[in-house]
């Protein structure tokens, strides 16, 4: 191994020791920086930002030729737009350098691109965490007695791949697995042939009042913890179940229910919009007032009654 030889001074470029001509300064100023050095070599130079203060190392013809931009003023940008929308940015993507990890509000890491993010910010993109949606979609199939495989390999982006519990694998819409209106081509068990329930659940969204959720399901328990709440914190009790014979007479059966409901109480029905962010329930959701008129419904289909609605 060859030894440093101590006695010659290690090699400057000369460029290093050559001042700084006015011009460069001037321009340096004109966009917004002060040129404090020259870098290891004669091409480079170190600029300070006039926004934050601090230096990054920059190339002459840069200064020259364009503008500037300064590294940490964009860092700065990125973790401001992320705090904006609940993230963290963690680090930057080693591979490519339009994207960075971020920690997101439900504690998984996900990567976006930075541009993503700053739309995510302006409100023009939902920001979604793929691994939460993953168990969602998990749930949705658990709850229909089905397993998720993952994305389909003949049909669009809205199918998914699922197993059965007889072992058939089959591709389904996912809005259909979420509605649990889906049959087995293995063993021919239908949601329409198969037992479901009609229930009544009561939600208590944060900062707001009771609303009250009428529909039907194969299994209930499971759509109500597993699928129907976004987190632990809001409130959501089964009031009643009616079981039906068959899927297709909980769903005959609701719907008469909530064309009632809507002639009746037109006023009760609950815009989307106020429980969007805590609930996966798309409509048929009403003001808790309305919950001894549903029990009260229910009742009488416990009864055997026919619905006198
Ligand atoms: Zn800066
Ligand atoms: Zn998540
Ligand atoms: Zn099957």
């Amino acid at each position: 191994m060859t030894q440093p030889d101590h006695n010659i001074s290690p090699a400057v470029p000369l460029a290093v020791k050559t001042p700084i001509p006015a011009s460069w300064q001037q321009m340096a100023r004109d966009k917004g920086f002060r040129l404090t050095r020259r870098g290891a070599d004669r091409y480079q130079i170190m600029l300070e930002c006039d926004h934050c203060g601090r230096e990054h190392r920059s190339k002459r013809n840069v200064l020259m030729d364009h503008t500037p931009l300064c590294p940490h003023c964009i860092e700065q940008r990125w973790r401001e737009d992320a705090r904006s929308v609940g993230l963290e940015l963690l680090h930057r993507d080693p591979d490519d350098h339009r994207h960075g990890f971020y920690r997101a509000a439900c504690g998984h890491s996900i990567r976006r691109q930075f541009g993503r993010v700053r739309q995510i910010a302006r409100g023009k993109h939902a920001l979604r965490c793929e691994t939460c949606l993953r168990h969602v979609e998990e749930a949705e199939a658990r709850t229909a007695g089905w397993e998720l495989l993952g994305p389909p390999r003949d049909r669009g982006s809205s199918y998914r791949r699922y197993r059965h519990s007889c072992g058939h694998v089959q591709e389904f819409a996912r809005a259909n697995m979420q509605t649990e209106r889906i049959c087995c081509g293995g063993c021919g068990v239908s949601w329409a042939t198969a037992p479901s329930f009609i229930y009544c659940m009561r939600f208590k969204i944060p900062d707001s009042s009771s609303m009250t959720k009428l529909g039907f399901s194969k299994n209930p328990r499971s759509r109500l913890h597993h699928q129907l709440m976004c987190s632990p914190e809001i409130g959501g009790t089964i009031l009643r179940t009616v079981a039906m014979s068959t899927g297709r007479a909980a769903q005959s059966l609701e719907k008469r229910m909530h064309g009632a409901l809507k002639r009746t109480h037109p006023n009760a029905i609950i815009p989307p919009a106020r429980y969007r962010e805590h609930l996966r329930v798309k409509s048929e959701s009403y003001e808790a007032r309305l919950e001894p008129t549903i029990l009260a419904m229910l009742n009488q289909l416990g009864t055997g009654a026919d619905l006198s609605v």
